[in-house]
């Protein structure tokens, strides 16, 4: 079969390997819509931890070609979405209800071989079958909503009150999505991009304003001059997150989402963080929020994304992309038989 893999030192390579072959308990897929995300650039520029020789992919959308002989529950033909962790049962975390931060967690795409390729074979446990009509490549967006959905849980935020997101890229986006649906009102989205403020609108922000521009006043009339009860940090940026600080309100509860710098230091002061009694919460991974992800797969305005695919053999241009944020996600389709959209 056609795979990319990634072999260290920034070599990409489109290769012909060996077909996986399922065990009893896996299932035999192929991948129809791959999400490329930062992890991806961040995997091939080296500033993410991978396990090379590794096939990339991890957002994977995929149909059952074959199950394996204990697997129930599962059909050949149907359309399922991975959720792309493997755990190690063994760890303190893992054993007491928090395996998203199991320090020995794989992840197809990152550390095992993922979804850009022709075949992957993956435990059946990870895959999840998707509602008929959801097309494959909003099945492919499980993962990252699911990051999401769980990034809301951490926040909780309160139905009637003001919360604010920074940044309007695909995360963003949905995150405006999801504090729609719990309620927050108003919901202002900030991004300096004239197409990702317009993305935020489409996605039902009620409020859009550029962060570089003094937004004093508006800032003042959307929250009554409290400041926002929740603020999201889908940016990962250490003035983001100052400015979440002096934004927020009395009480106000900031979520840093987005994924910073590790050599970034934010100027913050432990003594208005006291005064105001303001919570800042980390968000790691998609602990059980894969199955109610899928579930909101027909609830989002998902379509609003401006899509771009690309297939095996155009993952170099993909990250390229990617990089340069030519659309509001971009896709691989494995499959050869499938034109790119
Ligand atoms: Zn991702
Ligand atoms: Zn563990």
């Amino acid at each position: 079969m056609k795979a990319v893999r990634y072999h260290g030192d920034g070599t990409l390579l489109l290769e012909d390997i060996a077909d996986p072959r399922p065990g009893p308990e896996d299932v035999l897929l192929a991948p129809e819509a791959v999400g490329v995300c930062g992890t991806d650039t961040h995997i091939v520029s080296g500033h993410f931890v991978s396990r090379p020789p590794v096939v990339l992919g991890h957002e994977i959308a995929a149909r059952v070609l074959a199950v394996g002989e204990r697997v129930d529950g599962l059909d050949v033909g149907q359309l399922i979405t991975v959720e792309p962790h493997l755990y190690c049962g063994r760890c303190t975390p893992c054993q007491t209800g928090r395996q998203h931060l199991c320090p020995d967690r794989r992840a197809p795409g990152v550390h095992l071989d993922g979804g850009m390729a022709e075949r992957l074979v993956v435990p059946a446990t990870l895959a999840y079958p998707v509602p008929d009509g959801v097309p494959a490549e909003h099945a492919a967006m499980t993962e990252p909503i699911a990051c999401c959905v769980h990034g809301m849980d951490r926040l909780a935020p309160s139905s009637g009150l003001p919360l604010a997101v920074f940044g309007a890229g695909p995360a963003g986006a949905i995150m405006i999505a999801l504090a729609k649906l719990a309620g927050a009102y108003p919901v202002v989205a900030f991004d300096p991009q004239e197409t990702r403020r317009d993305l935020a609108r489409r996605m039902g922000a009620d409020v859009v304003l550029d962060p570089r521009q003094d937004v004093t006043h508006e800032v003042a009339s959307a929250t009554g001059g409290d400041g926002f009860a929740a603020v999201i940090d889908a940016v990962g940026s250490a003035r983001v997150l100052e400015q979440a600080v002096s934004m927020s309100a009395r009480g106000g509860r900031i979520l840093v989402f987005g994924v910073s710098d590790p050599a970034e230091r934010a100027d913050l002061s432990p003594n208005d963080i006291y005064q105001r009694e303001l919570t800042i919460l980390g968000t790691a991974l998609n602990p059980y929020t894969h199955r109610r992800a899928v579930s909101l797969l027909q609830r989002l305005p998902l379509h609003e994304l401006r899509t771009r695919s690309f297939g095996l053999d155009g993952v170099p241009d993909a990250l390229e992309a990617q990089r340069g944020g030519v659309a509001d996600k971009i896709f691989i389709r494995p499959q050869p038989t499938e034109a790119p959209a």
